[in-house]
């Protein structure tokens, strides 16, 4: 008998489990080609199909204009911490960066490797629970782009709308939060993000990048990693995760019969108001974020006393509740709700938020 828990793994994560029976039974058999996708090679005709129909419904699910290109890549997000200067400076100097967490500080520190950073506003200083206000950033307009991190993945902090950075491209990892709610692509000029936390497999690194910036990519930049030759070759410059593009195209399908995005949205922000809800209900468990920017995917707690930490992730281990450890960085709990994770799960993990601060008296 399969047992499946829930998983509030920030990644990689939870996927939908009509995915996963859907690879199962292709396994050994895609479609009656007798080959397991991962047998395929790249540049046949079955596993050309399989990565144009991601491609398109990717871009129909985030309503992608016709002049951004789709790359499927691989390197995870902190690549392309040296991807994004490598190929977004365009001969400019410097670029800005916004340091609202532990992911936008790795890319910070990457980026320095190759441009003058001008870090234009920083929460560092309060514990990363907050995003600067925006009037007190110290924006430079021949910056070559402006960078964010959407969704700090281990503080929980999430930009509610993208910021206004005028006529600058606007630079996002959103690794954690895309396809989390409706994007308006047109506000970037690039998107980037790791699969492994809201799309599929780890291996494949999405990028979606407004075409009038390629093709200034520095001297040095590895031909496979430039921007402007993966979008010239399909993202089959060289041979791509093929079968984490496969479980992403099968993401992208079970998004859209879910309803899209909208959907998603929806759905995403009852269960973080559910979850949010029980936190605050009474004094016991703390969330450190200021309640505006409070992630709808990362939602990481504190309860009154660390002691208190085994028990409680044993006992929610025992009811099938896994992966609630804060990250080494910050400690405490860290709940990670994912499209893939069921309302049932946060129903679950709440239950058990209410059972063990009765039992703590
Ligand atoms: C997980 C994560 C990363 C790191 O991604 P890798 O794929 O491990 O390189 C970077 N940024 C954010 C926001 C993340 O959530």
């Amino acid at each position: 008998m399969t047992r499946r828990v829930h998983n509030f793994s920030a990644g990689p994560a939870v996927l939908p489990e009509p995915v996963l029976q859907q690879a199962a039974a292709e396994m050994l058999d895609w479609r009656g080609s007798g080959m397991s996708v991962m047998e395929m090679s790249h540049r046949g005709p079955q596993f050309i199909e399989i990565a144009e129909t991601a491609e398109r419904d990717l871009r129909e699910l985030m309503a992608v204009p016709a002049d951004y290109r789709v790359l499927f890549m691989q390197g995870g997000a902190l690549t392309q911490n040296a991807l994004v200067p490598m190929n977004l400076l365009r001969g400019r100097r410097s670029a800005d960066y916004i340091d609202t967490g532990s992911w936008s500080a790795k890319s910070i520190e990457e980026a320095r490797r190759y441009a003058a950073v001008n870090v234009a506003a920083s929460s560092a200083a309060g514990g990363y629970t907050t995003i600067p206000p925006r009037e007190d950033w110290t924006l430079d307009p021949d910056a070559a782009y402006v960078h964010i991190c959407s969704n700090e993945t281990i503080g929980g902090v999430e930009f509610p709308v993208p910021p206004d950075v005028g006529s600058v491209p606007l630079v996002a990892d959103m690794s954690s939060s895309i396809l989390s709610q409706p994007v308006e692509v047109s506000r970037y000029g690039c998107i980037y993000g790791g699969a492994q936390k809201n799309i599929g497999p780890a291996g494949l690194t999405l990028v979606i990048v407004r075409d009038d910036l390629l093709g200034h990519a520095m001297p040095a930049t590895p031909t496979a990693l430039n921007y402007r030759v993966v979008a010239d070759n399909g993202s089959m410059y060289n041979t791509p995760p093929t079968y984490s593009v496969y479980i992403a195209g099968l993401v992208f399908r079970w998004l859209k019969a879910e309803g899209g995005l909208a959907a998603m949205a929806a759905r995403n922000a009852d269960k973080a108001a559910l979850l949010y809800g029980a936190l605050d209900a009474t004094g016991f468990y703390r969330c450190p974020v200021d309640r505006p920017y409070r992630s709808r995917m990362n939602v990481p707690f504190r309860l009154p006393d660390e002691r208190l930490d085994k028990p409680f992730l044993a006992g929610a281990e025992e009811r099938g509740l896994m992966q609630l450890k804060g990250h080494r960085s910050v400690g405490g709990m860290r709940a990670s709700i994912y499209n893939a994770m069921p309302l049932a799960g946060v129903t679950a993990l709440v239950d058990w938020l209410r059972e063990f601060e009765r039992r703590q008296g």
